[in-house]
């Protein structure tokens, strides 16, 4: 079932009354139509728009804010009985017109009859959105289009294109997980009026001044980024862009409320789990410190606490056996990303509900300490290979071998043994396990009493 477009004929036509049986039949046909009409953000669906040629209306108003409670209705063979002298003038739009709005003046209040899907007579008496959206099935019904009856000079057209470029976004991350984000936006258009990352740390065993990859990016493409020492000196110069949305994406910072509601949209917060599991600063490392199947990410709008607000989109990832924090969070970045260019649009026009989380079923995470990189051998192997993986970008997994520090690069488990590939001795390069034991005659001796590591 697919939505037929104007300027097809089809939609002309209008439909006949159905007088076949009230089976199982025209139950599978409503479902699809409601399936089709939902995929597209709609709150009504006729038959004529997807080829049918008999008289059924499909209307669900619940992913509307003021009509949470409402219910789906399938309508067989409606008709109008009666209409309110008053008139109401409101924009309608229609799923088979794309992109065009325009002012369309109808009863505000109307009685109808029809029948449901077992067939028994329904009268129903509807005001506000419902008597709308009734009446623009009803059109549809008999051939007619909201293009019919606007109101001069009201038509516009409004594509997502020109949302894109008329959005006003502020873009707040700083490290590599955010960056797949921006470059999306970039390339769909919606260049961040403004840039906000961390300042610049040191880095290294030099210790230089290194920028953030969101501040690199910004340079590179001359986007005006400003880093403060706290995101709410930066109040004033947020405001004064005047932002629909901010945008925040693993910044390091909690974002204070004052700055959230600069933007008349609030903020959206990309997250690398599926919340409210893993909430807090380290799920990457702790989904694979904990040797789970699946992660995912969670886009949610940013409340005061720390990763509680309503959740807009979310999406589930298997995690790969030889998945590394570093690979894992570059998997999930591109994955928020093309989850934010994919929502931003219907977000931005209303046209998504975002559900609360469950609090019940919240996990935390906890910020990661340099010490927890000392691996524990009295553990299972499963978990040091789960480790490694986990604290691969930072802080590295170590041994203390002769005083110095000798970082356990990369594993691998071979039935219940963990085999160690590479290793780096401190002040040295990242080098084969096995040629790092052979001039190293203490270190074989201190590995080869862990019995479940393999050597070769
Ligand atoms: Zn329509």
């Amino acid at each position: 079932m697919k939505i037929i477009n104007y300027p097809n004929k089809i939609l002309r036509q209008p439909c006949t009354r159905y007088s076949g049986d009230f089976d199982d039949s025209l139950k599978k046909i409503s479902d699809q139509m409601f399936k089709v009409m939902k995929k597209n953000d709609g709150l009504g669906l006729s038959a004529n728009q997807v080829g049918l040629d008999f008289c059924i209306s499909v209307i669900d108003l619940s992913p509307m804010e003021k009509e949470k409670n409402s219910r789906p209705i399938v309508l067989i063979n409606p008709q109008i009985t009666k209409s309110s002298q008053k008139i109401v003038k409101l924009e309608e739009g229609c799923l088979s017109l794309p992109n065009l709005f325009g002012e369309v003046e109808r009863p505000e209040k109307i009685k109808i009859e029809y029948q449901n899907l077992f067939g028994k007579k329904i009268t129903l008496k509807a005001e506000g959105l419902l008597a709308r959206v009734l009446q623009h099935e009803l059109d549809h019904l008999s051939g007619k289009l909201f293009i019919d009856k606007v109101l001069p000079g009201t038509l516009r057209e409004i594509t997502p294109e020109q949302v894109c470029q008329d959005l006003n976004i502020v873009f707040i991350g700083t490290s590599g997980f955010g960056l797949p984000a921006l470059e999306l936006l970039m390339k769909n258009k919606i260049i961040p009026k403004l840039i906000i990352t961390e300042p610049d740390k040191p880095a290294g065993r030099g210790k230089n001044l290194t920028s953030s990859p969101v501040k690199e990016y910004a340079k590179k493409f001359h986007l005006p980024a400003i880093q403060p020492i706290k995101i709410s000196s930066a109040y004033k110069k947020i405001k004064d862009v005047k932002p629909d949305l901010l945008v925040v994406a693993s910044y390091g910072q909690m974002i204070p409320e004052k700055i959230i509601k600069t933007a008349t949209l609030g903020a959206i917060n990309l997250h690398p789990s599926l919340l409210p599991k893993y909430r807090g600063p380290t799920p990457i490392q702790t989904a694979l410190l904990n040797r789970e199947k699946d992660s995912g990410i969670s886009i949610f709008l940013l409340d005061e606490k720390m990763d509680h607000g309503p959740i807009i989109v979310q999406k589930k990832m298997a995690i790969d056996e030889n998945d590394t924090a570093a690979s894992l969070e570059s998997k999930l970045a591109k994955l928020a990303g093309n989850q934010l260019v994919r929502i931003i649009v219907k977000f931005a026009l209303g046209k998504i509900k975002p559900k609360n989380q469950n609090e019940k079923s919240a996990t935390y995470t906890n910020k990661i300490k340099k010490e927890d990189g000392k691996i524990d051998f009295s553990k299972k192997p499963a978990e040091i290979n789960a480790q490694i993986k986990a604290y691969k970008i930072w802080p590295r997994s170590f041994v203390i071998l002769n005083g110095k520090r000798v970082i356990i690069d990369e594993t691998h488990l071979d039935d219940d043994e963990l085999v160690i590939d590479k290793v780096q001795p401190e002040g040295k390069k990242i080098m084969n396990f096995s040629d790092f034991l052979r001039g190293n005659p203490k270190a074989l001796d201190f590995f080869k009493k862990i019995n479940y590591i393999k050597i070769t």
